[in-house]
């Protein structure tokens, strides 16, 4: 990019940080602007697949990411019987070059946080602007913002705004103002984490049960918190549940007693798993919502990145690795291009197709999609032997399905990274 003036980072969650880091990186001058007045470690656990885990290893991050998370051993797959359907070795377990990394969301957050104060300083984001609105012009994009009293602010100008304002973006709502509400699946997420001791290998990350009588999915993202090997455990409930609220809002509170009835009978020799849920310090609720893929994310010099673009259900682990890729290839696109609006093209080109099949995938063939099916051809009942339920060729298939459209499986990266 020619212009010595910042790039405009909207938003400074997973996505927005990560651009930030890369543009750094790049020589490529930024300012973030984040809406809350102080960040905080929100939210609870989420999954950093190997192909997320290049691009972040490429920034410096993999060592204090594996301390501050715990790299994921294997998969293990569970009728709500408890019987074994799957056992898959994970990032480097399974010959990745890199690992796959559980760790709660808010550490994450602030490992990228650090990083970029440590290496660009303190004022290189900005807190307490909220974007109300962006204008953009020949020569450059002008973003507005609101403090958190509702009072405007200067607004701000540069060559590129790129909006990372995550599920409720409000410049996505500027770009497509006649966009169709947000599709919700008729299943409701329930998520918390409890201080537990190691289950399994210490490193496991469990799928138990189908939706239609309940689903779990449990991986630990924080080890030995007391000094004594107590884990924090996270956990995601799935149920099939009508609801009038689809606000999209992470920090929502539920009660332990509107779902735990699900998994009364999940005693099992490894986990007694409703003691484990109602020792948990806090229970939120997500309504598993997403939206149709836009058939456009960039306007000139403004553009879309991570949630913004590609709202998917939270599941199959891809929201906060595909807003990474996002991030990385936008900042070499803005090197390798004089015109910063030939980038932002370039970028939607290479990225909206790839996040979109995500999106659909997310919707039929997640990991998990793969207990949908035994649950089908069960009627929901104990197994005898499971090669009569399904064949190990059709294991492997599915499984390899979603790895290659979500990009993540082991011949794609052993690619070199081409954008
Ligand atoms: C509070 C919170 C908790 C979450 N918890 C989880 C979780 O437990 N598990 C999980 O899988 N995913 C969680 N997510 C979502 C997850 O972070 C994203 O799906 C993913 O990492 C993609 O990152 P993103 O940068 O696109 O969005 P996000 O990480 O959501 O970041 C968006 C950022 O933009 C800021 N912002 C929003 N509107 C504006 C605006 N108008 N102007 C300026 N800034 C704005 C937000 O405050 C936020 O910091 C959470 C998100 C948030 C905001």
């Amino acid at each position: 990019m020619k212009s010595q003036d910042e790039v405009v980072i909207i938003g400074g969650g997973i996505g927005g940080l990560t651009l930030a880091l890369a543009l750094h990186r790049d020589g490529v001058p930024f300012r973030v602007y984040e809406a809350v007045p102080e960040i905080k470690p929100l939210g609870v656990g989420l999954n950093l697949l190997p192909h997320a885990m290049r691009e972040l290893a490429g920034l410096g991050l993999e060592p204090v990411l594996r301390r501050k998370g715990i790299a994921t051993q294997e998969y293990r797959f569970y009728t709500r019987h408890g019987q074994l359907v799957l056992r898959e070795p994970r990032g480097q377990y399974a010959g990745y070059e890199w690992p796959q990394i559980a760790i709660h969301r808010g550490d994450l957050q602030f490992t990228l946080l650090e990083a970029l104060i440590e290496r660009a300083g303190p004022d290189v984001v900005v807190q307490g602007h909220r974007c109300v609105k962006v204008e953009q012009d020949e020569d450059g994009a002008t973003v507005h913002f609101i403090d958190p009293k509702g009072q405007p602010l200067p607004p701000v100008r540069g060559p590129v705004a790129v909006a990372c304002d995550g599920v409720n973006s409000v410049v996505r709502v500027q770009m497509h103002p006649k966009e169709a509400v947000p599709r919700y699946e008729g299943t409701l997420q329930y998520r918390g984490t409890t201080r537990w001791k190691p289950y399994l290998t210490g490193a496991t990350h469990v799928y138990l049960g189908a939706n239609e009588t309940g689903k779990l999915v449990m991986y630990p993202i924080r080890d030995n918190i007391d000094g004594e090997g107590t884990q924090l455990i996270n956990w995601v409930i799935e149920v099939k549940r009508p609801t009038e609220d689809l606000k999209r809002d992470w920090n929502r509170r539920a009660e332990i007693s509107d779902f735990i009835h699900h998994f009364e009978h999940a005693k099992f020799d490894w986990m007694d798993i409703p003691a484990m849920m109602r020792a948990a310090e806090a229970v939120y609720e997500y309504p598993m919502i997403d939206q149709d893929p836009l058939p456009f994310w960039t306007e000139g010099r403004v553009t879309l990145l991570g949630d913004a673009a590609h709202p998917m259900m939270p599941r199959g682990s891809n929201g906060a690795a595909q807003a990474i890729i996002d991030a990385t290839t936008l900042s070499r696109l803005l090197v390798q291009h004089e015109d910063p609006r030939a980038a932002l093209k370039e970028y939607e080109q290479l990225r909206l197709k790839a996040t979109s099949d995500v999106v659909l995938a997310n919707r039929k063939i997640s990991p998990d999609g793969l207990l949908e099916v035994v649950n089908e051809r069960t009627g929901g009942k104990p197994f005898e032997r499971l090669e009569d339920v399904i064949t190990e060729q059709e294991i492997i298939e599915w499984q390899a399905r979603y790895k290659k459209i979500a990009g993540f499986s082991l011949d794609d990266l052993r690619r070199p990274v081409t954008a």
